[in-house]
């Protein structure tokens, strides 16, 4: 996938740089496992052999990826279908129009969209197998793999005696503890159109910050700009009203999810973030500027410099 991963642990007394070193190592290592695991890019990752199921066949899988699509099941029904694992039909048509310069004809469009919908999905919770209800469906664990890796480091670096640390797994962030005594990490999110500047700032602990948007992977054609993320109930891109999604929770893999499925809903979105333990703030675009909207309980915590983002 190539996701650039940082991890940071501070030095702290009983705690020199070869320990640290090695806890981040190991946190390393736990990303690099879990990648294998989960990317579609990959011909022996398990999830490639679950996308080569044909109808009727069912494969038993690891406790670990049961519960990661089941999470990412139960989050298709809160944000009532913008988060969908079974888009990558539609994900792998518009790669394709990518590289070949041509955009998808619709008969293309709706032949994908039958074969989208999370209720495609057969999960047998006692025989801990996976099987679909129709041929063709495939999943992608795009949406949430990052947030889970994430979260799989923290854990490793806590269970070596890890307190404070900074887990970033290409935008997904973790903040384990706090920077120092006195200060709790500090997480800047970077403004969508200029990638030197730092729009809005956000001072936490033992949260993840997640952001996507349609400025980290995009490509243009026909003089449009088209998002990584499509809507899975109209089989499009999503269009660039929203341009990014930045939700904060306690569990990176929930944060992860929201942000791509606010990406798709918009303002009605954050009617989703309000009901859940997170906050969320969107970039919308107001005219030819573009404003934030937020949700959630902590507003305070989210410092946003309006005027970055209205120059
Ligand atoms: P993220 O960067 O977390 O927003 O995830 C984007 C990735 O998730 C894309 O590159 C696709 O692999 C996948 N994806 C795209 N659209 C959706 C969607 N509506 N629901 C779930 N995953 C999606
Ligand atoms: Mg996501």
């Amino acid at each position: 996938m190539g996701t650039i991963v940082q991890i940071k642990v501070p030095l702290r007394p009983g705690l020199d740089k070869k320990a640290a070193d090695y806890a981040i190592d190991r946190a390393f290592d736990e990303i690099d496992r879990v990648e294998k695991v989960f990317s579609v890019y990959r011909q022996d990752s398990e999830i490639s052999r679950i996308n080569g199921l044909k109808l009727g066949e069912e494969m038993k899988i690891t406790t670990e990826t049961f519960s990661l699509i089941e999470r990412s099941v139960e989050y298709t029904k809160k944000t009532s279908g913008a988060f969908d694992i079974t888009v990558y039909p539609l994900v792998r048509l518009w790669q394709d129009a990518r590289m070949s310069g041509r955009l998808p004809a619709v008969s293309e469009i709706k032949k994908a969209l039958e074969k989208v919908g999370a209720a495609n999905i057969i999960l047998d919770k006692t025989k801990m197998t996976i099987s679909f209800a129709k041929d063709g469906v495939a999943i992608d664990l795009g949406g949430v793999a990052k947030g889970y890796a994430t979260d799989r480091a923290i854990k490793v670096l806590q269970e070596i005696g890890i307190r404070d640390a900074i887990v970033n797994s290409g935008g997904d962030i973790y903040c384990l503890g706090a920077r120092s005594k006195f200060r709790p990490w500090r997480v800047g999110i970077r403004h969508p159109r200029k990638s030197s500047e730092v729009f809005m700032e956000l001072d936490v602990m033992d949260e993840a910050v997640v952001t996507s948007g349609d400025y980290e992977k995009y490509f243009t054609l026909e003089g449009r700009r088209y998002s990584h993320i499509i809507d899975p109930r109209t089989g499009y891109p999503v269009g660039d009203y929203i341009i990014s999604a930045t939700v904060v929770s306690e569990d990176t893999v929930r944060a992860d999810m929201l942000a791509t499925a606010l990406c798709v809903l918009g303002r009605e979105g954050l009617k989703i973030v309000d009901s859940e333990k997170a906050m969320a703030a969107i970039v919308v675009k107001d005219g030819d500027k573009m404003k934030v909207e937020m949700a959630g309980n902590v507003r305070g915590s989210f410092r946003v410099y309006q005027k970055k983002l209205s120059q």
